[in-house]
């Protein structure tokens, strides 16, 4: 995989994500998506879009506001539990989350067993069973008790809010500042995470609001709107993309943690009692979704909660591979009835559903898969980003985006600026651009125009040469292998619909 910084330079480099307001330095943690980059999480956000609501008729969509009512966030449970712990190093003066250092702590670890691993594999060849090994080597055995028991003690501290043992606990391992080298910790204090805005003219009379940290409470307050409008029967589901805000204390990912986010959330309405079988069922369809874009199974895996959030009864995240390890990029969330429930509570509203098969009202219980467009745009960006050795000695810089998501699919390049040929590229972009995101491009040899869709990501180049204006043939070059075939004008249409129609992508999951 790419190395970090150079995923960074290319984002920017070719028009995907640029700092916000860079001219006046940037703003820490927040970013803009440029020409590329919007259309390459316009179509993440499409392909989640369709996978959860057009292909299921009992998932329907809503788009709430970002400001809501203040006691929203009291009942949700954000004012007063939506805390990260922080810690200082005195010497560096730079701020942590105790938690991740902790984790990072323990990814090292990991990497340890990583590396036992690999040697074992080559030591053993074919017949190596990877599995077996970690269940047996001594050493990794003990590498992997160490890890347990040090995330056991961190998720009970935490539960606890016993932020003192997650202090002792730091101490204990020895952990030392990133940048310092420096083990001068402060104590564990908590922080909230929300922003904080007013609404109103006057002072006197403003209205504190919060910038909304999760788009899911849009759905809670909205659950009778859209049952009663949609005659939705239980079970079924209400989905939102949309932005979410918080104040993140470390924020030094990239786009892996900004201040200022997209999430594409989905809460799904059941019967008490069956939300563990939601909850499994939920969990493979969002794996599902994940895998079918072709992003290499090995880099995906569970990993279940130890430490539950406060209306949680069960909770797994989808982690995948980063540059950085294996790190969140999905969550799959059983939440019981405590936001309708409580909701209910602080509004004196009821918010109940009345069941024909089982003839009683009840408070639904909600399963939901949350999963952050920013995110899943850097785990396709840093995947899809390769520096190629090539036959002939050179190399080339290729991403290769799922082709689905890519933001152009195909580039029609004339050979030549003359003899009709950028006439009858236009033509054939004519055709195609109904149904496909085109290009043209005549500047530079056709090697370079090769080469700069390549850093692109498009997945098709069509040239257009002298032979195609007498045949009505172009040539037709694939992103990954670099083949080039020879196709008659009139079945690019069909050609391309075999590849990028989402259908044949969708029926995957
Ligand atoms: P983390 O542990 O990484 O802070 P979280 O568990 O708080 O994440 P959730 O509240 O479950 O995250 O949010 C659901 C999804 O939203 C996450 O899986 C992630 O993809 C995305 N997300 C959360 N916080 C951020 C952020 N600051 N920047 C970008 N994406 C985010």
């Amino acid at each position: 995989m790419t190395d970090f910084k150079k995923i960074i330079s290319h984002a920017k480099e070719y028009g995907f994500v640029f700092p916000s307001s860079e001219i006046y330095d940037g703003l820490s943690a927040v970013y803009d998506y440029g020409q590329n980059g919007v259309a390459l999480k316009k179509n993440i956000r499409d392909y989640w879009w369709k996978a959860m609501v057009q292909l299921h008729h009992n998932i329907v969509g809503i788009d709430a506001a970002i400001f809501m009512h203040p006691t929203t966030w009291k009942a949700s449970g954000h004012v007063d539990a939506f805390n990260d712990p922080l810690i200082d190093n005195k010497d560096s003066k730079k701020r942590y989350r105790a938690d991740v250092l902790v984790e990072d702590y323990c990814a090292k670890i990991e990497n340890k067993i990583e590396k036992e691993v690999n040697k074992a594999a080559k030591r053993f060849g074919e017949a190596f069973d990877p599995q077996q090994f970690k269940a047996t080597n001594p050493r990794v055995v003990g590498y992997q008790e160490k890890i347990d028991g040090i995330l056991k003690r961190l998720g009970k501290s935490l539960e606890a809010e016993d932020l003192a043992d997650v202090k002792a606990l730091i101490e204990e391992l020895e952990i030392a500042c990133p940048e310092s080298g420096s083990r001068n910790w402060t104590d564990v204090k908590q922080f909230n995470l929300m922003f904080g805005t007013k609404l109103g003219a006057s002072a006197e009379s403003a209205m504190d609001l919060y910038l909304r940290p999760e788009t899911a409470q849009g759905i809670f307050v909205n659950f009778l709107n859209v049952q009663k409008t949609g005659r939705m029967k239980i079970p079924f589901g209400i989905a939102q993309t949309g932005k979410a805000f918080r104040n993140e204390i470390v924020a030094r990912q990239f786009i892996f943690r900004m201040r200022e986010f997209e999430q594409m959330e989905m809460q799904f309405f059941v019967p008490p009692g069956s939300q563990k079988e939601w909850y499994e069922k939920w969990k493979q369809t969002r794996l599902q979704w994940h895998l079918s874009l072709g992003m290499g199974e090995e880099n995906y895996r569970f990993h279940d909660h130890e430490k539950l959030a406060h209306y949680a009864d069960a909770a797994a995240d989808i982690e995948f591979k980063f540059p950085f390890g294996f790190k969140e990029l999905e969550g799959i969330h059983s939440r019981t009835d405590f936001d309708l429930g409580s909701h209910e509570k602080y509004s004196g509203k009821k918010l109940q559903y009345f069941d024909p098969e089982r003839n009683e009202n009840y408070v639904p219980y909600v399963v939901e898969t949350s999963i952050g467009l920013d995110r899943m745009f850097l785990a396709t960006l840093s995947w899809a980003l390769r520096e190629e050795k090539l036959a002939d000695g050179n190399s080339r810089t290729v991403l290769k985006l799922p082709a689905i998501l890519a933001p152009t699919k195909v580039a029609v390049l004339p050979l030549v600026k003359k003899d009709g040929l950028p006439e009858m590229a236009q033509n054939i972009i004519d055709q195609l651009k109904w149904e496909h995101a085109v290009v043209y491009d005549e500047k530079d040899a056709v090697g370079r125009r090769y080469r700069r869709q390549d850093a692109l990501g498009t997945p098709y180049c069509i040239t257009v040469d002298h032979q195609s204006l007498e045949d009505q043939t172009v040539t037709l070059r694939d992103r990954d292998s670099m083949e080039q075939e020879r196709i008659a004008v009139a079945e690019l249409s069909s050609f391309l619909d075999a590849k990028l129609n989402p259908k044949h992508w969708l029926q995957k999951i």
